[in-house]
């Protein structure tokens, strides 16, 4: 019983993304769903790509939190157009909170809209919301651990981001063995080792989003 209960989840869900996906097809606008743990770097990610495409693309950010504005208002600053979803209290977006959130956004004025996932490694990559692709990030300060303990994230996105390279000197954590265990889970993964700090691998993340953008 309990089962047929989560089946139908899964299923009401996915019917909502498909709309999802038909508006983001019918606008031309290409969505990428961005997932990572707490702190692992999503919106200063979003404040440093929105400032490198801008002037090639137009971008529209869905943040994602289970309370307050305060990345939407980073977003805002940065110069893209921004929704807040708060959650009260869900630790994931789903394809519904993405459809309300869709009603106050032009997206036919958008190339590329991300949405910022809530700060989880978990139940995000459960809820398929009508993007394109999902991308991750995982930072060194959290560990080269996490391909083996939270497998279903990586397998389900396309990129993975390792962020905070510049913290090396300062963690004992491996991003050789994240490289190895996330490959092995998901062997079409593109691995992108980034700083925000430093700009470490934002243009190939940036190229990547093009290409996206393009095809
Ligand atoms: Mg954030
Ligand atoms: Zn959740």
């Amino acid at each position: 019983m309990k089962i047929k209960v989560v089946r139908n989840i899964f299923e009401a869900n996915n019917r909502i993304a498909e709309e999802n996906r038909g508006f983001f097809e019918k606008a031309g606008v290409k969505v990428v769903n961005l997932m990572s743990a707490p702190g692992a770097g999503k919106t200063t990610l979003l404040e440093k790509t929105i400032s490198s495409l801008r002037s090639k693309m137009k971008i529209g950010v869905i943040e994602g939190d289970i309370q307050t504005s305060l990345d939407a208002e980073r977003i805002d600053r940065a110069g893209a157009t921004a929704v807040q979803v708060n959650t009260e209290g869900a630790c994931h977006l789903d394809a519904n909170m993405v459809a309300t959130a869709l009603a106050e956004i032009d997206l036919a004025s958008l190339d590329l809209l991300i949405i910022e996932n809530v700060g989880n490694l978990v139940c995000p990559a459960e809820f398929n919301v009508g993007e394109h692709a999902k991308a991750m990030i995982l930072s060194l300060a959290e560990g080269d651990d996490k391909p083996a303990k939270y497998p279903l994230m990586f397998k389900t996105s396309q990129v993975l981001l390792i962020n905070k390279m510049d913290l090396q000197p300062y963690v004992s954590c491996d991003a050789e063995r994240i490289e190895r265990d996330a490959k092995a889970l998901n062997p079409n993964m593109r691995i992108f080792r980034m700083s925000c700090q430093t700009g470490e691998g934002l243009e190939q993340w940036c190229q990547w989003l093009e290409t996206l953008v393009r095809g």
